[in-house]
């Protein structure tokens, strides 16, 4: 996309109100970046911030022709903003990490050097999560052996988004045009050879998580449904169950019944049996609506994303 030539590494980074961490961000990936020697650019894709994030990327872009800035109309979510980041990315191997700093640069050293052994997908393991909450610490921890279980890809446990993708993987998942995206799914969907470098994920360097628990429910559902038909597979497992048993009840309270027995009478029991299948009827509804939207929203076709501008390093030189 960008219109100058090719360069060895680009470090994609979404940014959404991270304005505290970019001056330390920005000499932290040049120190590591220089030090390996050889050309390279820094991707900073401002996902729609409004505390003057803006006016950081657009002054470093500025001075420094390496770095490279994607504007965003809006705010799209850290996903997408990984996604243009992949598009606009020229390099042969491509580092995505976050602003903040959980993702300390130094790391990438390592990465570049399993890279240069020939690995095509080498991915940040977390050895320790320093200053996040048990809560965030329980989740993650149950949400990767709940997703490995049932999604149809193994997504290495304790990996974030934090890796290094080489070209060819990159041009395979810029060919990925899903909109409800797991990027971390995606790249162990495809494959390669793939490996994972454990390193201490930091606290964050300033400012506040743009991660409540709404964001990530939803990144929960969209790896769960992006990878799986478990959801909906429940539903029939559910149905088998209650039919099985029903099946074996009616004949055992008919002859109760006849019987004489009194142990069934009564709205509890008609009332207890209705509500149960309603509810579980609904969940099923709901479950089937994550999917049918999933397919409405791709059937809409729209452009992942909306990039107010992405000005060349030469452009903005000219315009200053
Ligand atoms: N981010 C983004 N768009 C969003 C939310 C987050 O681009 O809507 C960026 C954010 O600036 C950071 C990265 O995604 O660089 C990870 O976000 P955060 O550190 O808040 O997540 P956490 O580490 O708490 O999971
Ligand atoms: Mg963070």
């Amino acid at each position: 996309m960008a219109s100058k030539g090719s360069v060895t590494f680009s470090v994609a980074i979404p940014v959404y109100n991270e304005v505290e961490s970019l001056p330390e961000l920005y000499p932290r990936i040049c120190a590591v970046m220089d030090d390996l020697g050889e050309s390279w650019e820094l991707i900073l894709i401002d996902d729609g911030s409004s505390d003057g994030s803006t006016n950081i990327i657009r002054s470093l872009a500025a001075d420094d022709e390496r770095v490279q800035p994607v504007f965003f109309a809006r705010n799209f979510g850290h996903q997408i903003a990984i996604t243009a980041g992949l598009d606009h990315s020229r390099g042969q191997a491509v580092v995505i990490m976050d602003a903040d700093l959980q993702d300390p640069p130094e790391v990438i050293i390592d990465l570049v050097a399993k890279w240069r052994e020939g690995y095509e997908v080498v991915y940040a393991v977390r050895e320790e999560r320093e200053g996040e909450t048990r809560f965030k610490k329980l989740t993650a921890a149950l949400f990767y052996r709940l997703i490995n279980r049932i999604a149809d890809v193994n997504i290495p446990i304790d990996t974030g988004d934090f890796r290094l993708l080489d070209r060819v993987v990159v041009d395979t998942l810029n060919r990925m045009r899903e909109r409800h995206r797991f990027p971390r799914g995606m790249a162990a969907w495809v494959g390669f050879h793939q490996v994972g470098v454990p390193y201490q994920r930091a606290e964050r360097f300033a400012g506040e998580t743009k991660y409540p628990l709404r964001k990530m429910i939803r990144l929960a559902i969209n790896a769960v449904t992006g990878f799986s038909y478990f959801p909906l597979q429940i539903a029939i497992y559910f149905g088998f169950i209650c039919a099985s048993v029903s099946a074996l009840a009616i004949p055992i309270v008919i002859a109760l019944r006849l019987a004489g027995s009194q142990a069934f009478l009564g709205q509890a029991t008609t009332l207890i049996a209705v509500l149960f299948l309603g509810g579980v009827q609904l969940i099923s509804i709901g479950i089937l609506g994550e999917y049918v939207g999933r397919i409405y929203d791709e059937a809409k076709g729209r452009p992942l994303y909306i990039v107010r501008d992405a000005p060349d390093a030469n452009d903005i030189k000219l315009k200053k």
